[in-house]
């Protein structure tokens, strides 16, 4: 069951309501949201509805939701919900293009692909300080000296930064260089570390597990929202079938459910999804045609020479052509790129 309150609430009611849920023995997770504070409850929902929460003061209305999910679904939130990264907008009628390196390596290389998304006209740059690299023999990347790179890269191109905190103790040191945490398709599951960006005010981009069902994303995000953080970005990046020839198989089905069952936009990695730099332009027009709410695009200024899936990375012009592209798609699909 999920409380919604009034728009003017007062902080006491709000704190009324929990404290009536408590004393039955229930949870209550507040989540502050621009225009009205929800309050997520968990337990015994026969007992809530002995409480009358409804008739007390500040209270809008309750809404029973019948799915695993609640927080995040659309059943709670019939208008699509707008996620800010620093200036850049995810939502709507907004497709947001967020491109960068898959892994901050150098100073050089960062800038170079920094720049790039910048001419291209990405609102958000991308780039992995820490890496969870499924050989412990790859390169795991610059952890806190690539994330001062990052910051470096925002402040001279003015994109605001996405990039993956891997462990619960380092959210505060992410938190505290990013505009946005991503969770990586590895992490989907890891409870903890959910609950911890869900603490924080970052918005969260969280990748769908390569072996989650869309379902399973959704609790996953609800993890997040439950902490108290609706900020959340969903991110398509493609998941294990039994086709080999491609990385992973991009799920545009499984983006289009998330969208009619969450209120979250859903993003594509099309990099990631298919593993093939050569693929990344048609995945990308298809997640644009399909409806998603922005694309995610490696770039490398030398893909042969990068550290990190150079054979997904599009090169600086080729960002640029796509960009053209996906500008033209979007004119006619009454969206703007943003
Ligand atoms: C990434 O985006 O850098 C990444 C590691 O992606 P994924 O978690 O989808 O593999
Ligand atoms: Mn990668």
């Amino acid at each position: 069951m999920v409380v919604v309150m009034k728009r003017d609430a007062t902080d006491a009611e709000i704190e009324r309501v929990a404290e009536k849920v408590r004393e039955v023995g229930g949870e209550a997770f507040v989540s502050r949201g621009t225009v009205h504070t929800i309050i997520g409850l968990v337990g015994d929902t026969v007992i809530f509805r002995g409480l009358d929460l409804a008739n007390l003061p500040g209270v809008d209305h309750l809404i029973q939701i019948g799915k695993p999910y609640k927080m995040v679904a659309r059943a709670l939130h019939p208008q699509p919900t707008i996620v800010k990264v620093g200036p850049a907008i995810v939502g709507r009628d907004t497709f947001t293009m967020i491109a960068g390196p898959c892994a901050v390596e150098s100073e050089e290389q960062a800038f170079a692909a920094a720049r790039a998304a910048k001419a291209a006209g990405a609102a958000i740059l991308r780039g992995g300080a820490f890496k969870p690299r499924t050989s412990p023999y790859s390169f795991q990347g610059l952890g806190t000296r690539g994330l001062e790179i990052l910051a470096a890269c925002r402040d001279e191109t003015g994109l605001p930064v996405v990039t993956e905190v891997v462990d619960s103790g380092d959210v505060e040191l992410v938190a505290g260089w990013a505009d946005a945490l991503q969770i990586g398709t590895r992490n989907m599951q890891n409870y903890e570390l959910l609950k911890a960006v869900g603490a924080t005010h970052k918005p969260v981009l969280l990748k769908r597990g390569f072996s989650a069902t869309v379902e399973e994303w959704l609790m996953a995000a609800e993890y997040v929202a439950q902490r108290g953080n609706s900020e959340i970005i969903l991110c398509e990046r493609g998941i294990r079938t039994f086709e080999q020839a491609t990385r992973n198989t991009l799920d545009l089905g499984g983006m289009a459910v998330a969208q009619l069952e969450s209120h979250l936009p859903v993003v594509v990695d099309p990099s990631h999804a298919t593993g093939r730099h050569e693929l990344v332009a048609p995945m990308a027009r298809a997640a644009i045609a399909a409806g998603a709410d922005g694309v995610m695009i490696d770039v490398h200024h030398d893909p042969g020479a990068a550290l990190c899936d150079g054979p997904q990375a599009l090169r600086p012009e080729e960002l640029l052509a796509l960009t053209k592209e996906l500008e033209a798609l979007a004119a006619v699909l009454g969206r703007r790129i943003g």
